[in-house]
């Protein structure tokens, strides 16, 4: 065959787009994998796979309008910054104690909108005249996950506090307002070059201002939504730089990620019973004044106590919480579990939809643990079980297990559904002192008549628990 026939039916053309619907089918599988603890590893094993095949067929096939290829020179930078990228991030990943993943899956959040951002505003540099809708969207979508992102950050991290004031949200609306109407003065306003290009860099800093101002007023107990909602705008912000681009894999890649962030981020809302739009207009949840008072006293349970109420109870139900991540309690709280299967009591865990620090974070753990999954029971199917359970052993869950959420109208986080430790014939609850939950308000289940309070470090707690139980 001649050059010129092979040129005719470009073969490398032809590679590189099958090389994108293969690493589109490797993430849609991967996603599939990632659905259930088991086979999560194996997921993100295949998403790496997808993400790695485009980047190697690109680097060797990629051709401009010319038919040259990618030079050296710049093979060269692209093969140095997935060097470091890579060996940066798994430095990362390796030493990230389990409870700072969510900031650190923040951070990795910010970058990937910071990217975005990037490529749309280099874009726009190398052709001002070609200021396409979709490149903006990139630009202001990318530069709010970016800015949103890193206050999420800092907020997990317990470094930034919540800014909350009724005006954020009108503040919150004409940021939307304004950087609608800038959108619409670049595309259509007919602009010198001169002036559009200063309302480009306005619309940067106008949505990096955007996003911090949107994540700022976020009331501790509703971040999980907000943190959703960012990972979906990263998705989105990458989707368009692959139009900026016209390359499938990346519209494909950001279009996956857009999507699953939005159906999280829905599944989110409806398990705090919030409404998207509030988490748009960036004001929600935080700012309640609580107006009950405290009633009842803390009574505390002595270990032996604990153990014989729970080796003769016949159901019991283990609440985890953002404690037990602290303590790495997990594999000894399903040591617990089967000593008292072993004895014909009856155990499952409650699992609430935002216990923790990131979606499935105690599915994870658990899962970790060799924990059996049918075992994990979802807030919604254990509820109407609860006052048949003879006891809860609440591990380190605080916001979660708060009946403020139905009793006090001024509280934070009145409406949001909670796992009905109150319930149970009988509560136990394992913290280490009085400290409060990631909303920062008091928990009447703590001073309910049938709770008992166990003091201490999780780990530990459990750990003489179970001693405690063998000894019987
Ligand atoms: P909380 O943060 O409400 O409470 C955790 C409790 O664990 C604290 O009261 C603390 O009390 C206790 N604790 C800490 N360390 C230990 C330890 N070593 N041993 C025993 N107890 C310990 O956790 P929940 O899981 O109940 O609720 C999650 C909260 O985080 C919700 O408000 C949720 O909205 C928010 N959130 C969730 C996200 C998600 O995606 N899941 C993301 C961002 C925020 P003490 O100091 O007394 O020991």
């Amino acid at each position: 065959m001649n050059t010129e026939i092979i040129n005719s039916i470009m073969p490398g053309q032809v590679i590189l787009e099958y090389s994108y619907l293969l690493s589109a089918i490797m993430f849609v599988i991967g996603l599939k994998l990632q659905s259930h603890p088991e086979t999560a590893r194996k997921g993100n094993f295949w998403a790496a796979l997808g993400m790695i095949l485009p980047m190697i067929t690109t680097l060797i096939l990629n051709k401009n309008g010319a038919g040259e290829g990618i030079s050296m020179t710049n093979a060269s930078v692209v093969i140095l910054v997935i060097i470091v990228g890579s060996v940066v991030g798994t430095i990362m990943a390796r030493k990230v104690k389990m409870t700072a993943m969510p900031q650190m899956v923040s951070f990795f959040n910010a970058t990937g909108g910071a990217a975005s951002a990037a490529v749309a505003l280099i874009e726009y540099d190398k052709n001002p005249n070609e200021a396409v809708l979709v490149g903006l969207l990139g630009l202001v979508v990318g530069s709010i996950a970016f800015s949103g992102s890193m206050i999420a950050y800092g907020k997990l991290d317990g470094k930034v506090g919540d800014i909350f004031s009724k005006i954020m949200t009108y503040v919150n609306l004409m940021f939307m307002i304004v950087i609608t109407a800038v959108i619409l003065l670049v595309i259509f306003g007919g602009f010198e070059q001169d002036i559009n290009t200063y309302l480009v860099y306005s619309l940067l800093v106008l949505s990096l201002i955007y996003g911090v101002s949107f994540v700022m007023p976020i009331g501790g107990a509703d971040m999980p939504v907000v943190i959703s909602l960012l990972n979906s705008l990263t998705g989105i912000a990458a989707a368009m730089a692959g139009f900026i681009y016209q390359n499938e894999a990346m519209i494909l890649g950001g279009i996956l990620v857009g999507a699953a962030g939005t159906i999280l981020t829905l599944q989110m809302c409806k398990a705090m019973n919030r409404s998207l739009i509030n988490v748009i207009i960036g004001s929600f949840g935080g700012g309640g004044e609580s107006n009950a008072n405290v009633q009842g006293s803390i009574k505390e349970i002595q270990l032996s106590d604990a153990a014989v109420l729970l080796s003769y109870s016949q159901k019991v139900v283990v609440i985890p919480g953002y404690g037990l991540a602290v303590a790495q309690a997990q594999h000894i709280a399903h040591e617990l579990e089967n000593i008292l299967e072993s004895k014909g009591v009856n155990v499952r865990y409650a699992i609430h939809p935002v216990a923790g620090r990131m979606p499935g974070h105690m599915n994870v753990l658990l899962a970790e643990a060799d924990v059996s999954y049918d075992k994990l029971v979802e807030m919604d199917d254990i509820n109407p079980d609860m006052p048949n359970v003879d006891v809860v052993i609440v591990v380190g869950a605080n916001d979660v297990v708060n009946p403020a959420a139905y009793d006090d109208p001024g509280s934070p986080i009145y409406g949001m559904p909670i796992i009905d430790a109150h319930l149970a014939k009988n509560i136990i609850i394992m913290k280490r002192g009085m400290g409060k939950g990631y909303a920062g308000i008091e928990n009447f289940l703590f001073f309910n008549d049938k709770t008992r309070m166990l003091f201490g470090d999780a780990k530990s707690s459990i750990q003489k628990l179970v001693n405690e139980i063998k000894s019987l």
